[in-house]
């Protein structure tokens, strides 16, 4: 296989389609925060302690925080990436191998 059918099924993001999931994101930040939500969780992604605020939930226990939920949308739409499941899967990969 040469490298450009490997990548033959990668997407690059449109600047309106980035446009497009920065507005969906701002959103859903300004409902939390209409909403007054409040308190932390673990996000599942960066394994930080991140305010429930601006953050989705993709399946159950599967919560993003709103930075990683962002950068999901865009590998999603770029087909890096298929499921929540596996964006968290990539990044706990890419944590362990810097340290
Ligand atoms: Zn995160």
């Amino acid at each position: 296989m040469t490298i450009a059918r490997a990548y033959a099924h990668y997407n690059r993001a449109t600047s309106r389609q980035r446009q497009a999931i920065a507005e969906a994101m701002r959103v859903l930040l300004e409902e939390d925060l209409q909403r007054g939500e409040r308190g932390s969780f673990e996000c599942r992604a960066c394994g930080g302690l991140q305010p429930l605020t601006g953050s989705v939930e993709y399946d159950d226990e599967l919560r993003f925080c709103h930075t990683c939920a962002t950068a999901f949308e865009l590998a999603r739409i770029e087909r890096r990436v298929r499921t929540g499941a596996e964006y968290a899967l990539g990044r706990r990969q890419d944590a362990a191998s810097v340290n």
